[in-house]
């Protein structure tokens, strides 16, 4: 214990700081999303200080450092993609066989494949109206893709030709389902998990129940996997953004700098779309939409990753947003998979963008076929780092833009991939959220609004 002036000096001058370090601890504890916001904001910095434009270390110091940074991050993924695959199929079966009737599931079924197909052309185009509207190819010119270096640039795909359509489809209904669950073939688990939810259904509680039981404890099981993860997230954001921002340097952005922007407000307008929605609809305000879901979305854009966060965001939809469980359960699994309207949303931005930059003309037609490819393809992709760019090249393809140009558009690619990444799961939110008002059964809990 410390005496005479030295106790006098204690009561004077570490207070402040003190109270400041339990000022801070109190708001910080318990809040996770500021946690990890901060963990965002330290990561961008110390990543600043690693990489190349500050040049205070070594750039192999700085990426070896970097690596070691994000451990946490890639620990939290891994974590949480272990358990996607026993979590998909277990959510989805059990959310089909809480309906009471086949006529029920149909109509749910349904109306959300509706609202997703919609949705994500909508966003296409917003996406195609922000670029024609901000122009951000104008100034640039064709020699500019000359410098670009195209051997990163994925080779383009062409879209499945009218007479493959039939076989594409078959091969959505996997042959082998566990074959299709050890390759993490994501769209054929979610098909097969479907088919069995319906089959359920149809049984009586006696024959479904066996399955019902071994399938809830698989599903807590996993969610308490995923409770274990969500501790290390805060680190997890901090390593991954550290780690990003060491390896890329500031230049990257600048040149690009205005087609980052057009996409980004692009991803700004869908979701002051997705809030009106679910003000009008649901009765929702943004602000409450917004604080129950922001952990979420900052990990989402973290991480780049609709699939790897969907178990988190199975538990915002139940425990901040209010929706019902077989909802949250059906929808968001199916969502992560088929429903990604950023992605679709930067289709738009970045052909427009090629586009005007090659100066080709799109036509009517074009702008719909953009749009139609955007949808398709979304559908079809899995929600994983870096899969919009692949579907670019598809997109681009059928419109007669070089697909080269992608390569122009990679420097950029990681910090839109986010930002789009965060948008796709705000929208499957939006969806659970909505289908759970139209099915007549949501609430908005208390937590969701403090
Ligand atoms: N990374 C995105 C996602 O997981 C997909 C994309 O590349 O746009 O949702």
């Amino acid at each position: 214990m410390t005496t005479g002036p030295l106790r006098y000096l204690d009561s004077i001058q570490p207070q402040p700081l003190k109270n400041l370090s339990s000022y801070l601890s109190a708001l910080v504890e318990g809040r996770l999303w500021l946690k990890v916001v901060i963990g965002l904001v330290l990561g961008l910095l110390v990543g600043f200080a690693l990489g190349p434009t500050a040049g205070l270390v070594e750039v192999d110091t700085g990426a070896l450092v970097g690596n070691w940074l994000a451990f946490p991050g890639m620990l939290f993924l891994a974590a949480v993609q272990m358990i996607v695959i026993p979590l998909v199929f277990a959510s989805i079966i059990l959310g089909l066989a809480s309906s009471e009737n086949v006529d029920q599931l149909r109509q749910m079924g349904l109306t959300v494949v509706s609202f997703f197909v919609v949705t994500t052309a909508a966003a296409a185009s917003v996406g195609l109206w922000v670029a024609a509207l901000m122009k951000p190819g104008q100034g640039f010119t064709s020699d500019l893709l000359q410098q670009a270096d195209v051997s990163d640039a994925p080779p383009p795909l062409s879209p499945p030709g009218l007479e493959e359509i039939p076989e594409t489809l078959i091969r959505l209904l996997p042959g082998n389902p566990l074959g299709a669950m050890v390759e993490g073939q994501m769209l054929q688990v979610v098909i097969f998990a479907i088919i069995v939810g319906i089959a359920l259904v149809t049984l009586t509680p006696a024959q479904s129940k066996p399955l019902l039981e071994l399938l809830t404890s698989l599903q807590q099981v996993c969610m308490t996997v995923v409770r274990w993860a969500m501790v290390l997230a805060p680190f997890a954001v901090f390593g991954l953004m550290a780690r990003l921002t060491s390896q890329i340097g500031v230049d990257a952005l600048v040149g690009m700098a205005f087609y980052v922007v057009t996409v980004i407000t692009g991803l700004i307008a869908l979701l002051i779309l997705y809030l009106v929605l679910v003000w009008f609809i649901a009765g929702q305000s943004p602000m409450s939409f917004l604080r129950a879901t922001r952990e979420l979305m900052l990990l989402a854009f973290s991480t780049s990753s609709s699939a790897a966060v969907m178990p988190l965001s199975i538990k915002t939809a139940e425990e901040r947003l209010g929706v019902r469980s077989s909802i949250a359960q059906f929808v968001i699994p199916l969502g992560a998979t088929i429903n990604m309207n950023g992605t679709a949303l930067y289709q738009g931005v970045a052909a427009s963008f090629l586009a005007q930059v090659y100066g080709i003309e799109i036509s009517i037609s074009g702008l719909a076929l953009i749009v139609a490819m955007a949808v398709g393809a979304s559908i079809g992709s899995p929600g994983t780092p870096g899969v919009g760019i692949v579907i670019l090249a598809m997109v681009l393809n059928s419109v007669g833009i070089p697909a080269e140009g992608v390569a122009l558009l990679l420097g950029v690619d990681r910090i839109l991939d986010m930002s789009r990444t965060a948008i796709n799961v705000a929208g499957d939110l939006v969806a659970s959220k909505l289908m759970s008002h139209w099915m007549g059964d949501d609430e908005t809990p208390e937590e969701a609004t403090g």
